[in-house]
Formats: C-alpha cells, sequence, structure tokens
C-alpha cells in the first residue's frame, strides 16, 4: 500500500505498512510522547553527523514505538539491526523537494495500528529536515576533499588518507608504499596546445592511474600536475612495477587539441615507508626520487633508498 504525507515541502511516502486513518496516539503513553514531540527537535540539531543523527532518534522514539528493529538505507548509510524477518514492518521513502533522503524501515513483532503510524509520520516530520542537512553537510565535507577538474581527491584527502594508511600499516605490520608522480614538460604542452588541452590531458592522465590501480589503492591530485598514489599492503618491489604499469599507460595516452594530437610523459618516485617514519618524510623521500627522474631524462621511475641506507 501506498501513502502520501506532505509536510512543508517534506514528502514521506509509506512503501509498505498499516491503513492510516486514526489521528489520536495512544492515551497511556501519551505524556511520554508528549516529552519526546517536545525534546526531539532541539535534540536532533545537536549533530551534522547522519549516522550519529539517526542513532538519536532511534534512541527516543523507541520508547514510544516499541519497535524491534530500524534501518535506514542511502548511498553509503545503511544502518541495521536485528533479525526481523517473520516482522511487521513500516516502510518509509523520505524525500524533500523531489530529492530523495533515503529510506526507512521500522519492524516490530505486534502490528503498527493506525495511531502508531500517525504517530511515527508525525516524528519522521520532525527528522527529514535534519536527515536533509546531514546530507548536504555530507557533500560539502566531500567536495572539500575533491579536485573538481580530475574527480580525484585533493591534497587535503590525501593527507587525511595517508595518515590512516600509516596507522593501519603500523598495526597489520604491512607495508606502504607511496609514489609521487609529475607530467613532464607539462608547460610545453599548454604553452603548444592551450591550457583547455592541458586540463584535458589532467583529466585522462588522472582516469589512466585510477585505471591502473586495485579498487583499493587511491590516486590524488597533490596539485598542479602533479600527483601521488598510495599503496597499501605493497612492498617498493611491488610498487615498482604499479608504477612503470602507469608509467607506461601515460606514455600511451593520446590527447587531441582540436586540430591535432600530441602525446606526453610522466616521471615518477618511489618510496615505502619505513619504520617509525613520519608521513611527510615518507613523501620527502619519494619526492627526492622524483627529482632523481627528472634530473636523469624524464619518462623514469626512480625507487628512494630506505633511510638505513643513505
Ligand atoms: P617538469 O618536467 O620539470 O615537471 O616540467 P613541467 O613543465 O611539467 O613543470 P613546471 O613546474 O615548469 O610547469 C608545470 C606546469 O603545469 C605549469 C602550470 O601552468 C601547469 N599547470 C598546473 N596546473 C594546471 C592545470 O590545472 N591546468 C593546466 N592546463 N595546466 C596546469
Ligand atoms: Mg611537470
Ligand atoms: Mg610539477
Amino acid at each position: 500500500m501506498e501513502h502520501q504525507l506532505h509536510s512543508g515541502t517534506a514528502k514521506l511516502t509509506l512503501v509498505e505498512g498499516g491503513r492510516h486513518t486514526e489521528i489520536n496516539y495512544g492515551k497511556a503513553n501519551s505524556k511520554a510522547t508528549a516529552n519526546v514531540f517536545a525534546r526531539l527537535p532541539s535534540i536532533l540539531q545537536t549533530t551534522l553527523m547522519l549516522e550519529e543523527l539517526l542513532g538519536l532518534f532511534q534512541e527516543q522514539t523507541q520508547p514510544i514505538l516499541a519497535f524491534d528493529s530500524f534501518h535506514f538505507l542511502h548511498q553509503g548509510v545503511y544502518q541495521v539491526d536485528s533479525d526481523t524477518a517473520h516482522h511487521h514492518r513500516c516502510h518509509y521513502k523520505l524525500e524533500m523537494n523531489g530529492t530523495y533522503l533515503g529510506d526507512l524501515t521500522l519492524t516490530r513483532r505486534h502490528k503498527f495500528s493506525d495511531s502508531d503510524i500517525k504517530l511515527l509520520e508525525d516524528l519522521l516530520c520532525l527528522l527529514v529536515y535534519p536527515i536533509r542537512n546531514c546530507l548536504l553537510y555530507r557533500q560539502a565535507l566531500s567536495s572539500a576533499l575533491k579536485d573538481n577538474l580530475t574527480g580525484l581527491g585533493n591534497r587535503s584527502a590525501y593527507e587525511t588518507n595517508l595518515t590512516r594508511e600509516i596507522d593501519i600499516a603500523r598495526r597489520h605490520q604491512t607495508p606502504l608504499s607511496l609514489l609521487v608522480m609529475d607530467i613532464d614538460n607539462f608547460k610545453n604542452i599548454n604553452d603548444s596546445y592551450g591550457h583547455n588541452s592541458g586540463d584535458r590531458a589532467l583529466k585522462v592522465v588522472a582516469d589512466t592511474v585510477v585505471q591502473a590501480l586495485r579498487l583499493s589503492d587511491a590516486c590524488y591530485r597533490f596539485g598542479g600536475e602533479e600527483f601521488t598514489i598510495l599503496l597499501g599492503n605493497t612492498d617498493i618491489k611491488a610498487a615498482r612495477l604499479v608504477a612503470e604499469r602507469i608509467r607506461i599507460a601515460v606514455s600511451q595516452i593520446l590527447c587531441n587539441d582540436g586540430k591535432q594530437n600530441f602525446s606526453f610523459t610522466a616521471s615518477l618516485g618511489i618510496a615505502q615507508l619505513h619504520q617509525r617514519e613520519q608521513g611527510y618524510h615518507l613523501f620527502e623521500r619519494a619526492d627526492m626520487a622524483l627529482y632523481q627522474a627528472k634530473q636523469t631524462g624524464r619518462n623514469l621511475t626512480v625507487c628512494a633508498p630506505s633511510p638505513a641506507q643513505v
């Protein structure tokens, strides 16, 4: 069955659930219910983190709705608890101004009465704006970490993930390698074929590198025509193979400025994380290896010696 309830610009669509006729909330619960309605709006204002918001909503409404499980589904967010195979369920699709906000499902061993459904819908009306705000915040956070031109993570994303990858490598005692790649003579590309062609070349390089990597590896646009690639669970020998694969793939890219084709090359420096080494030092060593690749003639991969060998 489908029932729609509009509250301002919010739309709740009851996808599956009981009949919707009654308006009154259960009398026995009326004081507790009134309390929840009084405090819920300010409680939901205390966070912009979606998982936390859903947790608060769940915690506040469970005592008056007595649900056994609470599911919320949105891109990348899936909150679920307990086995619900044989339960009664209420399933809502939440939208605002035509924007999809998520699917919410509550289940219970005993049926949802009409008054339960009315109560739930009134509570959901208090939840939709905070969910919308959390999703907007999530979007803002993710675009702050993204490079607009290539769609790769930017330097901030690189710094954050480097710290995380170093933590993982230390905890699991696994190798971690960093590649720093710089396009060769890129200034000439802008000068010869125009800045727009240069931009397009950067985008193709980014796509080419992503294609050459495992899903778990990540490439970032560090700045300008320089990229960093974090290879978890990869020692310098394996990283060198990856770097060579990338270098060859980049050298095979064919771009076009509208009149003629052009190609270019890239140089790469590689370093493997050393015990107790800080992230900035790992970068310095990879960058120094890149510098050597440039000095030695470009279109090359150079591995940094481990600090002990220096
Ligand atoms: P090298 O081989 O030594 O790295 O030489 P290079 O010319 O690549 O290096 P240089 O640092 O001299 O020049 C980098 C050029 O990259 C200059 C800059 O205008 C260009 N560049 C940086 N960011 C962008 C961008 O977003 N778009 C375009 N089209 N060009 C960019
Ligand atoms: Mg360059
Ligand atoms: Mg550069």
